[in-house]
C-alpha cells in the first residue's frame, strides 16, 4: 500500500498533467483559428501525451491500492501573441513539470517507496525529451522569425506528428 504522503502527491501531479492536457488544448485552439493546422494537430498530440501521463499516475495509485482523488482544473490561458510566444510558454511549464516531477522522485526517496521511484524514473526520463522536444521547436521558431514561407514549412513537418502510447 502506498503511503498518504505520496498519494497526496501524486493526486496533485495528476491534476499538472491534466492541466498540462488542458493548456495544450487551449495552445490547439489558438493555432486552428490562426489556420496553422500542423501546429494545432501537434499540440493536439501534446494533449494526448499529457492525458496519458495522468493516467499512468491513475492506474498505478488504484494498482498500489491507493485513491484518486480528482481536484479542480485552473483554466489555461486562452489569448496568445504569436508562435513563439507560444513555444516558450510550453517550454516553461515543461520545465515546471520536470521540477515537479523531480520533488515527486525526492519524496519517494524519502518514503523509501522503491516501487514510486521506479514508476517515476520513467517520468524523469519522459521529461528530458518533452523539454528537449520543444526547445527544439523553440529554436526553430527564433531561426525563421516572421518569415511566412518559413512558418508553413515549420507548419507541414510539425503536423505530421502523431500520438503513439507507449507499450
Ligand atoms: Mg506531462
Amino acid at each position: 500500500m502506498i503511503s498518504k504522503k505520496l498519494q497526496d502527491a501524486i493526486n496533485a501531479q495528476i491534476n499538472k498533467e491534466l492541466f498540462s492536457e488542458y493548456l495544450y488544448i487551449s495552445m490547439q485552439a489558438w493555432f486552428a483559428n490562426q489556420n496553422l493546422d500542423g501546429f494545432a494537430t501537434w499540440m493536439d498530440a501534446q494533449g494526448k501525451e499529457e492525458r496519458f501521463h495522468a493516467m499512468k499516475f491513475f492506474n498505478y495509485l488504484i494498482e498500489r491500492g491507493g485513491k484518486v482523488e480528482l481536484k479542480a482544473l485552473e483554466g489555461p490561458t486562452v489569448d496568445f501573441k504569436n508562435p513563439l510566444a507560444i513555444f516558450k510558454a510550453a517550454l516553461k511549464h515543461e520545465q515546471f513539470i520536470s521540477k515537479s516531477i523531480n520533488d515527486l522522485m525526492e519524496l519517494a526517496i524519502k518514503e523509501k517507496d522503491h516501487s514510486a521511484r521506479g514508476l517515476l524514473q520513467w517520468y524523469v526520463d519522459e521529461q528530458v525529451e518533452e523539454e528537449a522536444n520543444v526547445d527544439k521547436i523553440v529554436h526553430h521558431l527564433e531561426m525563421v522569425k516572421d518569415d511566412p514561407h518559413a512558418i508553413f514549412m515549420l507548419d507541414n513537418q510539425l503536423g505530421t506528428r502523431v500520438f503513439t502510447p507507449p507499450a
